[in-house]
This record gives structure tokens, sequence and C-alpha cells, in this order.
């Protein structure tokens, strides 16, 4: 166990008394934690109870064992559990007879934590398929060991009446077991059975409510049909993964085009379709069950509208009872989708009209969902997680900083693939996904959440950390905190503070942000950034030669756009540019004369556009259906090659801050007559080559040895392995993220995190 700040102070008074009090802060509630203080403390004969406050656990033990108690108490906590310090002191005894855990006490502030929800564990599993069992199939069994936690969670401190479960109440088993301190669902608030708990329903126009939902869902998946399916933290879009028609009709509803789909199946289903290395399997089968992507070893059963193009796979297995019992009636992988248009926040609430819109029937019951999440997705690198998305089964933990703030600090985050982070102390916990905040419905999502939070962790701003783009839909949220100082943060110190701060950073550090856009400090649109100095003051010592881009978002969308004002720019000469041009008729032609023109052009230095303008100058695509649509098809190309040496030529010139010019690698790149795979690969090894002697220009500078990697363009997993290898063969240490996304989902951390730094030093 890390992180015990231990303060025993006997009062000289009771030096010798044998009653101890002692309080617990961190993660110590619906972690079964009270059960296990009880056990701890019947095991060494002593009496006293334990209760949860609004600030942790309190426990008072009386004996001749409260020692022996107490270590057993701090090293041998439950497996869900943290504590993240304690107190105790002796006081007078009070010759109690028993041990009891007492009725929870309100009000208190934020140092107590709230636990994520928790996949099914085994011996829920066992008990759903025993016959004998008084819970058999019964779709919502849980114990203290998992089930719902905080998508159901209202208030602190955490008891059923403070849950989304309190309308339901306990018959006389549940309330025996919930009473019962040997029993494994002592205290397990969503405790309930087929008598008492939630009931599962399913719609459809025109169908009476089935007798058996479960069977009849089964039925109407297997027979290639969509379902809204109610999870832990809102409605998937399920339906057979091998089916094409549904698949194809789901990427309808959903108006999703292209990007791929997530899968559900047992590991077993799992290992058939997938490379599933040791490390991807725990993570698979990990009490937060992400979604993992992982390479397809076959296509078999999956329909190639699932992920086309893709060699990777999203896969999670079962989560909850529901989900188990649905995949085996179907016994196939499942698409389980987000049930939601395009970039909307997931559906949760109980609305079967706009449900029924995007499928043909809704599997629902009457537990509501207090806090959506989206499942959480990760990707392994050597051997070690990678997140892409932070959300269900890993909020709302938090994360021990390296330094803090005195005053709450709110992080408002990017536009895309939006989260907020609050920062209160040393801790700092990260919201769950909420969505693309230039889409209807985030930023209502996101200020509902904000509040909720707010409320649990007894959180209000002083300080709110927010992006310097001046057009960003979260600013319009700065209004909703009149009394609150206003600190920008610009985008890409952000992503390179998030890594500081999960790695627990305080000095200096050379950030490489390798990004898709951001608003500079200059006005322009930064994406290819490196700094040099500590959370404080982050110098943008250097960056990637700026090119235009031609129209703004459209060239986001078409990248074709960038591809031809690049040939432009580089002088490709007439017959290339026409030859280029003419490929998309009237249009190409009315671009190219807008890019000599040189109208409405804006100047960047991103490097995910830079990915965006090579695929499209190589053949992989010309149009970008969702963010690194084109940048996912470079590195699936250079995945395939036989990885060719060499490398293409480059430039590092200018004088303080240095330019890192690639118009020679596209010149080359043109040029080369190599195949398309073997292109794709010796670009991204130049670029990891070129990063490197960047990084060694700042080292000379500085001295600073320890690089970190962040921004959306590092989830490529092979620019970011040889990138990696070429810091690490200069003598570099070697930073990536591990706990939030190098996409801008992780950047409300890095605003809390250099915001907080900032306010220290002033
Ligand atoms: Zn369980
Ligand atoms: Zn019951
Ligand atoms: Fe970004």
């Amino acid at each position: 166990m890390k992180n015990i700040a231990a303060d025993s102070s006997p009062d000289a008074a009771h030096r010798c008394s044998k009653r101890l009090r002692i309080t617990f802060k961190g993660l110590v509630q619906g972690v079964g934690f009270r059960p296990f203080i009880y056990r701890c403390a019947k095991a060494h004969g002593l009496t006293g109870f334990v209760k949860n406050t609004g600030r942790g656990v309190l426990v008072e033990v009386e004996g001749d064992a409260i020692e022996a108690f107490l270590r057993q108490a701090i090293t041998q906590t439950p497996p869900l559990s943290r504590i993240d310090g304690y107190r105790s002191r002796r006081i007078p005894e009070r010759f109690s007879r028993e041990f009891t855990i007492v009725a929870s006490e309100g009000e208190g502030a934020g140092d107590v934590l709230v636990s994520a929800d928790v996949a099914l564990c085994d011996r829920c599993r066992e008990e759903l398929f025993s016959p004998g069992d008084r819970r058999h199939l019964y779709p919502f069994i849980n114990c203290t060991d998992c089930g719902p936690r905080f998508t159901i969670i209202e208030d602190l401190p955490y008891d059923r009446p403070k849950t989304t479960m309190k309308r339901f109440e306990m018959c006389p088993l549940c309330r025996e077991e919930y009473a019962r301190p040997i029993d494994r669902r002592y205290h397990a608030q969503p405790i309930s059975c087929h008598d008492c708990g939630p009931r599962l329903r399913l719609l459809a126009p025109g169908i009476d409510p089935a007798d058996d939902p479960v069977t009849e869902a089964v039925a109407w998946l297997r027979s290639g049909r969509i379902l809204a399916v109610k999870g832990l933290g809102g409605y998937h879009l399920a339906c057979l993964a091998g089916s094409e028609e549904a698949v194809a009709r789901l990427r309808r509803l959903k108006r999703r085009e292209r990007k791929p789909f997530a899968l559900m199946g047992t590991l077993e289903m799992i290992e058939r379709t997938c490379v599933v290395s040791e490390a991807a399997r725990i993570l698979l089968v990990s009490p937060s069950a992400p979604i993992v992507l992982m390479k397809r070893r076959s296509s078999e059963g999956i329909a190639p509208d699932v992920a086309p193009g893709a060699s990777r796979i999203g896969f999670m297995v079962p989560y909850t009872p529901l989900h188990l019992m649905l995949l085996n009636g179907v016994e196939r992988p499942l698409v389980m989708t987000s049930a939601n248009r395009s970039d909307d926040p997931i559906i949760y609430r109980d609305d079967t009209e706009e449900l029924l819109d995007l499928a043909d029937a809704v599997l629902t019951h009457d537990r509501p969902i207090r806090a959506f999440a989206d499942d959480s997705v990760t990707m392994v690198d050597s051997g070690e997680p990678y997140p892409i998305r932070r959300s269900r089964g890993l909020v709302p933990l938090p994360l021990d900083l390296p330094l803090g703030s005195r005053r709450a600090i709110l992080g408002l985050g990017a536009m895309l693939k939006t989260t907020f982070t609050i920062l209160f102390q040393k801790r700092a916990i990260p919201s769950q996904y909420i969505g693309n905040s230039d889409s209807p419905g985030t930023l209502e999502a996101m200020r509902a959440m904000i509040e909720h939070y707010g409320k649990l962790f007894r959180f209000e701003p002083e300080v709110l950390a927010v992006d310097r783009h001046p057009d960003y839909p979260n600013r319009l949220l700065i209004d909703d905190f009149p009394g609150a100082e206003v600190v920008e943060i610009q985008h890409h110190r952000a992503h390179i503070g998030s890594l500081m701060a999960e790695a627990g950073l305080r000095g200096k550090m050379i950030g490489v942000a390798m990004d898709g856009t951001g608003y500079g400090d200059d006005g322009t649109i930064w994406g290819g950034e490196f700094f040099l100095g500590d959370p404080a003051s982050l110098k943008r010592f250097g960056h990637l030669r700026y090119f235009d881009l031609p129209g703004g978002e459209q060239a986001i969308r078409e990248p074709w756009r960038l591809a031809l004002s690049l040939l432009v720019a580089l002088n490709r000469g007439e017959a290339s540019l026409a030859a280029f041009a003419g490929r998309f008729g009237d249009r190409g032609e009315r671009v190219l004369e807008v890019i000599r023109k040189g109208v409405a052009r804006i100047p960047t230095s991103s490097c995910g556009r830079l990915f965006d303008a090579v695929a499209s100058l190589i053949g992989l695509g010309d149009t970008s259906d969702f963010d690194g649509d084109l940048p996912a098809r470079l590195q699936e190309a250079a995945e395939k090659s036989a990885r060719p040496g060499g490398y293409y030529p480059y430039k590092i010139g200018g004088g303080d801050t240095v330019v890192l010019d690639l118009f020679p690698l596209l010149d080359a790149i043109l040029d080369d007559r190599h195949g398309v795979a073997e292109r794709a690969f010796i670009f991204h090894a130049t670029l990891a080559r070129a990063i490197a002697d960047m990084a060694q220009i700042a080292r000379d500078r500085s001295g600073v040895g320890i690089v970190g990697l962040s921004g959306g363009v590092f989830q490529n997993l092979l620019l970011l392995s040889l990138t990696r290898s070429a810091l690490e063969d200069e003598g570099f240490e070697v930073v990536v993220h591990r706990q939030v996304p190098a996409n801008d989902g992780g950047v409300s951390l890095g605003q809390v995190f250099l915001a907080a730094a900032m306010l220290e030093k002033r």
C-alpha cells in the first residue's frame, strides 16, 4: 500500500486506554471496507463500531489487540479499496459489548472518494448460472466486490438511500444478507434479487411486454435486429457482429460511416478473432473491463463493415450479468456501441422514443442511471495499458499529483473528446468522457456532470483553467462561475502538462506534443510542438515548419485540399498539380485557384494535418470520416511494410526557436519509387528520428534528459515505439501516457495541473 500518511498522536491522558479511534481517508466507501473492518475486529476479539462519514470511514475498536488490528487493517485492505491516509488516537474506554456497523452520518468535505463501477465478479457469475441459487439468472446480481457504483451514486456517504437503488425495498432475504456481517453481500448497497430488485423489460412498437425479456432479446438479436440495451453508464446499440445487414443498418442509424465499432465477446470469442497478449488479457478481465484494441487475427464471423480496413479491433468482455446472459444466448460476438448519434453524449435516460429512432427494440430496466459513462478504451504498449478513453470503470478515481493547490481548480477541457477535471489539494479527478463540445447536448451534459461532481466532492471552483481558443464552446461554461479566476492554458502545453501530472513530474522535461490542432500563443494553429521547462513555465523551443491550411475546417474533413496546397508550396510543377487537382474535377480546379490567390489560409504546424496530407499524397485516401481517419490508414499501411531502412531528408533550422522543416521529406516521398507501405514506414521512421534530433538540441541547451510524448498523433503505436527507440538510443529517458489519453481527453488534467503550478509560483 502506498501513500500512508500516518499521524498517530496518543493523547497523554489515555495512553494506556484500550480503545482506539481511527479515521481512514481514500477509496474506502462502496468497496467492502466496513465489512472488512468488521471481520478484522471480530478476528481480534474487539468491540466498537465502524461507520461511513462524509470524510471517510470512522472506526473505534476496544480490546487487547488494537495494535494488531490496526496493522491488519492497513496492510490487508480489500482489493478495490485504497487507503490514502489515516489518523489514530487512543480515547477513553467505553466498555462496549459488541462490534457493530452503525448508520452513516451526513455532510463533510471532499476527502472521501467514490468507487468506479466494477465488472461482474467470478463468484456472482457462478451464482448467476447455478440452478439452485436464489439469484439463478438474475440479471442484476452483484456483491460487495462488484456491480454498479459511480453510475448509481446520487450523493455521499455511499449508502443505499443515496443511490438510485433507493426505490427498491429489500425483501426479507436480501435484508438478512445485507445485515449479516459474514455474508459476502454485507452492506452491498445495490443488493437485490428476483423478488425485490429492478425489472427488465423489452419494449418494441406493437409487441406485448415479454415474460422472459432476455430470451426474447436473444431471439431478436439472433434474427439480425438492432437492440438498445441499458448497461451501467448508458445504453448500447447491439447487433450481431457477423451480420453485414445489421451492421450496415446500424451505421446508417448512428450516422457513422467508417469509424470502427466496439465489440463484446467472451474471452474465447475474442481469442478467436484477435491476438490477445497476456497484458491485453489481464486488462480485458480487470475490474474496469475496458474495450481493448488488439490486432486482428481472423475476420471470421465479423462483418467487414464493423471496422473497415482496420487491422485493430476493439473488444470488451460482458461486464454486467445482463451482458453475459445475452452473450450466452446469442453465442457470437456482438457489436456494442454507445447509443448516440456520432459525437453526442451517450443516451442514458429511459427515453424509449429517442432510442427507438436508433434501434428496433429497447431492453431496459427501472434502475435509473445517475451519472452516464461510456466504456473506457485502451491499447497495450510495451505490455502496459495505453489509454484512449478513460471512463466507465475508472472514473471518478483520483490521480495523486506531485504538486497541488489550496484553491479548487476546474479544467474545462478541449472541444474534441471533452472531459473536465477537478483539482483540490494534491488530487485531481478527471471526469468521464463527455462528447465533442461542438455537438448538441454535450455542453448541457457537461454542465450537469460538473454540478454532480461539485455535490459529490463538495467542490466549488475558485479557478477555471481553460483552453486559449476563443471559440471553444467549453468557454460558455465560464459564465456559470462568476466569481472564479480564469487562467488560460495553451492546448499543447496542457497535453504535456497532463503527462507530467500523471507521471508525477514537477521538474524540467522536454515535452513533444504531436497533435491535431490547437490554438497557439500567436493565434496560428499549432500541433507539432516542442517544449522545455517545468509545469510552471513550459517554453516552446521549437515546432514543425508552418504550412497553409486552406479553408480551415474544410481542409480537415477533406485533406486532399491540404495535399494540393502543399504541392503548390513545394513548387511541384504544373503537370503534377494538374494531375492531382484533376482527380477532383471542377472542384480541384477551383480549390487550386483559391490556393494560388492565397485567400482564407491559416498557417499551421499541426503534425496530425501533416499525416493527413501525406496519406492523401501517396494515395491512401482523400477525405476523412472521423478524427484521425487518414493518419490511421497511414499507420496501417506502414505496419504492413517490411520495415525498410533509411530516412527521408529534413532540415532543422531557425534561431532561438528551432524549426523542424519536413518539406524536403514531402518532396522525397513524392519522388520515391518504393511501394505505398514502404513509403508510409519511412515517413514514420523519419519523423521519429527528427523528433530525437530536436530533443538533442533541447538537451544541449539545458541538460534535461527526460522526454515526454503526448498529443493525439501519439495514439499511433508505431510512431510511439519508433520515437521511443530513437530517443532511448540517444540516452533519453522517455515518458508516455499510462493513466489518461494522449488525445484531447487528457487536456483537462493538464489544464488544472499547469494552472496549479503557475498559481503556486505566483
Ligand atoms: Zn460479485
Ligand atoms: Zn431480494
Ligand atoms: Fe489536442
